[in-house]
């Protein structure tokens, strides 16, 4: 199975000439990468970039958590799916932290399924505390943003694990990969409770949070992750197609 490797462009950069030009590099960059699925989510406006790419898939930073009808401002799951958007993330904390809730989480990925879009979903706290309450606060956000998702449906999911801690320019530090080994344990530990066990070794859980082309090889090598979530480093051509490269050499079996 190919490593995950996705583009998170925030709202960034200011203009379609610019992003046109990051997609172009990072196309040309990556041309003879065989490995690694790279998935680039850039804002809305700028979707249409990466349309005429084999290569490269689409993914969406946000989704509706409704149907269709009167939501001013917002998009639908099967807009993104008809306009060939594959993935889309959902439940970033930077989306959290303007109130999105496990709640409407849950109700974006159950309609996003619905449309055939694979869920990114973001979870990860916001302390780690000495006392362990932060597992109990994954548990909740897996639980309750998994509610009701059918078993055959865990396929068509990737968890990326963004301690919030490491996430985007207030980051503190990234992950050391012993946090991110214990997190994915964590995490299949939880899903074989709601699901069972065979489900939960198949589910894909990349790490996001400060990644870079100095840091990349411990979480694919040591800490076996099925891919990486980039921010920052997503927007520099070169830095990214590093980090592509670093995934390249370490296929998952
Ligand atoms: C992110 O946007 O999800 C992210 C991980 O950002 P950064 O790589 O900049 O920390």
């Amino acid at each position: 199975m190919k490593k995950i490797i996705i583009a998170n462009w925030k709202m960034n950069p200011p203009s379609v000439k610019e992003a046109e030009i990051i997609f172009k590099d990072i196309a040309l960059l990556s041309k003879s990468y065989k490995n690694s699925q790279i998935i680039i989510c850039p804002p809305f406006p700028f979707l249409s970039i990466g349309k005429k790419n084999k290569k490269i898939k689409l993914g969406a930073q946000n989704v509706s958590s409704q149907w269709e009808g009167s939501f001013t401002g917002e998009v639908s799951p099967s807009m993104l799916r008809n306009f060939q958007v594959e993935y889309v993330i959902i439940g970033h904390s930077e989306r959290r932290a303007l109130g999105e809730t496990n709640q409407i989480v849950n109700k974006k990925i159950l309609n996003s399924l619905k449309a055939k879009l694979q869920p990114i979903l973001c979870i990860g706290e916001s302390v780690r505390d000495p006392e362990g309450i932060y597992l109990s606060f994954i548990k909740h956000q897996i639980e309750e943003c998994l509610s009701e998702i059918p078993k055959s449906q865990l396929k068509n999911i990737i968890i990326a694990y963004e301690p919030i801690w490491a996430v985007g320019k207030g980051a503190i530090r990234e992950a050391t990969v012993e946090e991110f080994i214990e997190m994915k344990i964590y995490i299949k530990k939880l899903v074989a409770d709601l699901y069972d066990a065979k489900v939960a070794n198949s589910l894909k859980i990349i790490y996001g949070g400060s990644v870079n082309s100095f840091n990349a090889e411990s979480f694919i090598k040591v800490g076996n992750a099925d891919g990486l979530l980039v921010g920052r480093d997503s927007l520099t051509p070169k830095k990214f197609s590093a980090i592509v490269k670093i995934a390249e050499l370490y296929e998952i079996n």
